[in-house]
């Protein structure tokens, strides 16, 4: 890469557009005292993004601006632009995406200050941020220390500065700087991840008990959602039973119903006709007023009879009268018994008996019968005493008048006796009917009893049954609000099953079973109260993505922070093993070049290891403050390396720094500066009179480590020294015009050679 030109607008001294270009290994850049050659070096710190004011020597950004003279007016802004060689693509960012391209074979950097200090950067005339200059810079060894850049006066701020700063130019100078710069940048983004995590962790515990809570929210919405699916099956079983009973019940019931009426109806037309027929049966029937005429007929018949018997009695007293007044002879068989006969006999019998009474034994008394028989038969001559007749009175007229009569009233007797026999007959045959039609009466009105009786059986069914339906009715209400109510618990498909029908009987006692298993869970279900299901399930769920989601960041996190550590690490590995090495390679050159401007002597570096002595809260008052506080690197123990410079002169016991010349500090701060460039070299090396204090012999050999450092890096020399302009392939002439402005011209080779007679 090289360098290839410079133009300053209104910088400084250079109030006209003034460029140079760097073209040869050696420019030198000359000109009396006050031109402006100075100004040339701080114009390209400037450009490169210098930020001490202090290291361009003013106190803000308005005295970087041509301030005008008696001939030319001021300018408004100061501006610089640097433009290097590109066509090996060496440039390049660190961190992509600044939206410049860097495809060009030239890289132009711009920075422009106004006048009320504001700054303007650009890369190829894009507007870019300071931090993208120093990023692109780093790519090509070009540090933000500027240790490339010596100021004038200020060769040996080396030898000043301290142990600590001193490493950091080295480090600076080695390129180590992006380590550095990396070791932050990880430990930034460290820092930052811890706490990044500690954040999340919080977060994370924040959550962590509403998330338990949730957690047994959603146990409680599982064991409901459980509950439900119990309910859901008993109300399909129940709901089926229960239609299912309330159908069949309903049919038997109504069917029931019109058995009953019908059978009322044709019970009721029953005893209607029963009654009617009872209320005729109260009227006396005929037979009975055929009775009473029959015996009221009887009675008089019986009558009529008594007084026949009367008169016959009459009749017969009277015969009996006439038959005393006859003399009754007895005849038997036509023969005349005598008085006197009939007398012995009685005697004779009388005799007899009394013989017979006084007998004891009963075949005496027999004999004495048998011969009383024998004794009445001689005396009837005859064996059979029936056949004896008595004579009837025939010749008395009064007595045949009677016997007549008599005769007459015995046949009437007969009559009416016969007349009596007919009434009785008929009577009794009345009342045998009677009788019968009396048992027909009882039958029928056990019959409408039975009837009665069966009528009510009926209204006391037909009360049950009453009583059943409105039970049935209550039960279907019941059902209907069950429905209802399982429709809110379960869902529309309750329906469903409230409408389909079941197989088989349905007992009640089971629907009962069944009804207290759906209340006791509807009760579990109103305790456990997860009203909002989907709600907490969503806020559950919404709630472990988050905490998952934190996990799996802390455990991101995690690896990061292990893997930053490790990257710091390496890193501060790397940096320490590039160091030393760095330093070992710096020692032998420096050695080299010290022995060479001394004659002798010996010169090294060496890492010191401090505590560290600035604390974060002395950072700013820290002198060097373009150099990054560095307490924290090195080691975690509290130390922090530096760089000592150890030098022993030839034939000389001094040793300590301080108390060398001028001179010799001036060519110690060389060998060490040209050291470090021979073994990092940079792009380009600007020394402004760097080589003010040498003596001939000096700038000499200052002169040739000019010409060997040419061969690694471009060099821009400003001098006064004619030795060093020798060098130079090309001069630059810096003068201050007439207008009160610097003003450049280019001198070659030859013409410089001239220039330096
Ligand atoms: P020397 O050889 O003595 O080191 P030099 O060539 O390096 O001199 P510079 O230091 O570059 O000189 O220039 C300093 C001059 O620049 C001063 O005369 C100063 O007045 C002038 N100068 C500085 N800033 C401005 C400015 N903002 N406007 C105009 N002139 C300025
Ligand atoms: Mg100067």
């Amino acid at each position: 890469m090289t360098l290839k030109s410079i133009e300053l607008i209104g910088f400084k001294s250079f109030g006209k557009k003034s460029s140079l270009s760097f073209s040869t290994p050696i420019t030198c850049v000359v000109g009396p005292n006050g031109s402006g050659k100075s100004n040339i070096v701080e114009s390209i710190r400037f450009v490169l993004g210098e930020q001490s004011m202090k290291s361009l020597r003013g106190k803000g950004g308005i005295d970087l601006i041509y301030k005008g003279s008696k001939m030319m007016p001021s300018s408004n802004r100061a501006s610089v632009n640097i433009t290097f060689d590109n066509s090996k693509k060496i440039f390049s960012f660190t961190n992509s995406g600044i939206g410049v391209s860097l495809d060009f074979d030239e890289v132009t950097i711009s920075r422009e200050v106004f006048s009320d200090g504001a700054n303007k950067y650009s890369i190829n005339g894009t507007e870019v941020r300071l931090k993208d200059i120093i990023d692109l810079l780093s790519s090509v060894n070009i540090g933000s220390s500027g240790h490339h850049i010596i100021s004038q006066g200020e060769a040996d701020r080396v030898l000043n500065a301290s142990n600590k700063d001193r490493r950091s130019m080295i480090e600076d100078a080695l390129g180590l700087k992006i380590y550095q710069y990396r070791i932050k940048e990880s430990e930034r983004k460290l820092d930052k991840t811890i706490l990044n995590m500690k954040e999340v962790g919080a977060l994370r515990r924040e959550i962590a008990p509403h998330l338990s809570f949730l957690k047994k929210q959603v146990e409680k919405v599982e064991k409901a959602r459980e509950m439900r699916e119990d309910l859901r099956c008993l109300y399909k079983t129940y709901f089926g039973g229960e239609y299912t009973y309330i159908n069949t019940e309903g049919d038997r019931l109504m069917q029931l119903r019109q058995d009953l009426n019908k059978k009322a109806l044709e019970l009721d037309d029953k005893i209607g006709q029963m009654e009617k027929i009872k209320n005729t049966d109260f009227i006396e029937s005929e037979n009975s007023k055929i009775i009473r005429e029959k015996e009221s007929e009887l009675y008089q018949v019986r009558t009529k009879r008594d007084d026949l018997a009367r008169s016959l009695g009459r009749i017969e007293g009277i015969i009996e009268g006439i038959e005393k007044q006859f003399k009754r002879i007895p005849e038997v068989k036509g023969r005349i018994i005598k008085e006197s006969e009939w007398k012995s006999l009685v005697e004779d019998l009388e005799h007899k008996v009394d013989e017979a009474i006084n007998f004891e034994d009963i075949t005496s008394v027999k004999e004495v019968l048998i011969n009383i028989k024998r004794k009445l038969g001689e005396f009837l001559h005859t064996d059979n005493i029936e056949e004896v007749e008595m004579p009837v009175i025939t010749e008395n007229a009064e007595y045949l008048e009677m016997t007549k009569e008599k005769e007459n009233i015995i046949q009437a007797v007969n009559q009416i006796k016969e007349e009596e026999r007919s009434i009785i007959n008929n009577i009794n045959d009345l009342k045998d009917k009677e009788r019968e039609s009396q048992s027909q009466l009882r039958d029928n009105e056990r019959n409408l009893y039975q009837l009665l009786s069966d009528r009510n059986q009926i209204t006391s069914s037909m009360h049950s049954l009453t009583f059943g339906e409105e039970k049935l009715a209550s039960i279907k209400s019941a059902f209907e609000m069950e429905v209802a109510e399982g429709g809110v618990l379960i869902g529309r498909e309750v329906i469903a099953y409230a409408q389909t029908k079941i197989e088989g009987e349905v007992s009640r006692s089971s629907q009962d079973d069944l009804r207290r298993k759906i209340e006791r869970i509807k009760i579990k279900l109103e305790d456990s109260g997860s009203g909002n299901a989907g709600e907490i399930m969503k806020e559950y769920d919404d709630t472990v993505e988050r905490d998952v989601f934190l996990a799996r960041e802390l455990e991101d996190l995690n690896k990061s922070i292990d893997s930053l550590r490790v990257l710091i690490q390496e890193l501060k590995e790397t940096l320490d093993k590039e160091f030393k090495t760095g330093v070992e390679k710096i020692n032998k050159q420096f050695q080299e070049f010290f022995a060479l401007m001394f004659g002798g002597g010996s010169a090294f570096l060496s890492i010191t290891m401090e505590h560290k002595k600035v604390r974060k809260g002395d950072e700013a008052s820290s002198i060097d403050d373009d150099e990054e506080s560095e307490e924290e690197e090195g080691n975690d123990l509290g130390f922090e390396r530096g760089i000592e410079i150890n030098v022993t002169l030839p034939q000389k016991k001094v040793k300590d720094l301080h108390m060398l010349s001028g001179g010799e500090r001036s060519l110690t701060s060389i060998a060490l500066l040209f050291a470090v460039s021979q073994v990092n070299p940079p792009p380009f090396l600007v020394l402004d009179e760097t080589d003010a204090a040498l003596d001939e012999a000096n700038s000499r050999k200052y002169g040739n480590m000019l010409d060997n450092l040419s061969k690694y890096s471009q060099l821009i020399v400003v001098t006064h020294n004619r030795e060093t302009m020798s060098r130079a392939q090309v001069l630059y002439g810096v003068t201050m015009s007439s207008e009160g402005a610097s003003k450049l011209l280019s001198i070659r080779l030859e013409d410089a050679n001239i220039y330096a007679k």
